[in-house]
C-alpha cells in the first residue's frame, strides 16, 4: 500500500460503505481472473459461505484444502479480510493425479524445468500477492494427511478441494472435518450426484457427512456443496 493512501479504517470513516463494497468487487474481478477451476457463481457462494463463518466465529480460522493457483483463495481470502479471519490455504503445489502430464487437466506451463515437476506455488503467490492478501492469508506448503494430522485449531470453514480420487478425498475428510467446529462451516468442491458429471468421492464425502448426522445442508451452487456442524 502507498504511504499516503488511507488505512482501511480511515477509507470507511469518509465512506462507510462504499469502501469495504469496492475492496470485494476488486477482490471478485481478481478471482475471477486467476488461474483455476471455480465457475464464477461458485466462487461467489463460496465468498458467502466464508463472510457467514467469519461473522459467526470471532478471530475465525479458515482453512482451504487445495489452493492451485489461488483462485478459491482470492474468494475466501476476500471473506477472511472482511471479517477478520485468517485462511490457511493448503497444498502441497504438485497437482493432483489429474493435473499430471497425458491428464484431462494438465498445464504445461506450470511444470517446474528445474524438477519436471509441476510448481503452482510461484503461481498462487503471486496471485496472492497480487490482490494485497497477505495478512489475511497464510501458505501452508505440505502434504495434507500430514498438516492435518498436526493440527489443533477450531476451524470456522473449511473447504476440502484437494486430490479427488478415493484415497485423498477420505484422508481430507478424516483428517480435517473433526477440526470444524460446532455451527461452523465445511464445504466441498467438485459434488457431482449424476457420475456423468464427475467423479464420485467428493459426492460420497457429502453423502456421509450428511448421513452421519454431523452436518445439515447450508446451500448448493453448481458442484460446491455447503454444509453446518450440528453435532459430532
Ligand atoms: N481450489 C483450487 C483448485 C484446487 S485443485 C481452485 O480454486 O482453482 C486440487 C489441488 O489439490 C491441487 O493444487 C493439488 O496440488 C492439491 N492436492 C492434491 N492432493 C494433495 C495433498 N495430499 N496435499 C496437499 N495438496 C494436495
Ligand atoms: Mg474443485
Amino acid at each position: 500500500m502507498h504511504p499516503d493512501s488511507p488505512t482501511p479504517t480511515e477509507r470507511s470513516r469518509t465512506s462507510p460503505t462504499a469502501g469495504a463494497g469496492d475492496r470485494r468487487a476488486r477482490l471478485v474481478e481478481l478471482a475471477r481472473a486467476a488461474t483455476g477451476f471455480m465457475p464464477d457463481d461458485e466462487g461467489e457462494a463460496l465468498l458467502a459461505a466464508a463472510l457467514r463463518a467469519g461473522e459467526a466465529f470471532p478471530d475465525a480460522t479458515f482453512v482451504e484444502i487445495g489452493a492451485w493457483c489461488g483462485k478459491s483463495t482470492v474468494y475466501l481470502g476476500a471473506a477472511a479480510e472482511a471479517t477478520g479471519a485468517v485462511l490457511f490455504s493448503l497444498d502441497h503445489h504438485h497437482g493432483s493425479e489429474e493435473n499430471q502430464a497425458g491428464w484431462e487437466h494438465h498445464d504445461p506451463t506450470l511444470v517446474d524445468p528445474a524438477s519436471g515437476r509441476i510448481d503452482t506455488l510461484p503461481r498462487w503467490r503471486r496471485t496472492v500477492m497480487g490482490a494485497d492478501l497477505e495478512r489475511s492469508v497464510v501458505g501452508l506448503v505440505g502434504d495434507s494427511p500430514v498438516v492435518s494430522s498436526r493440527w489443533t485449531t477450531p476451524l470456522a470453514l473449511c473447504f476440502i478441494d484437494g486430490g479427488h480420487g478415493e484415497e485423498p478425498a477420505w484422508a481430507d475428510f478424516r483428517g480435517w472435518s473433526p477440526h470444524v467446529a460446532e455451527g461452523a462451516w465445511l464445504a466441498i468442491h467438485d459434488v457431482f450426484p449424476d457420475p456423468a458429471d464427475g467423479g464420485r468421492p467428493p459426492y460420497d464425502l457429502w453423502c456421509h457427512a450428511l448421513d452421519s448426522g454431523a452436518f445439515v445442508e447450508d446451500g448448493e451452487t453448481g458442484s460446491l456443496r455447503i454444509l453446518r456442524r450440528v453435532g459430532r
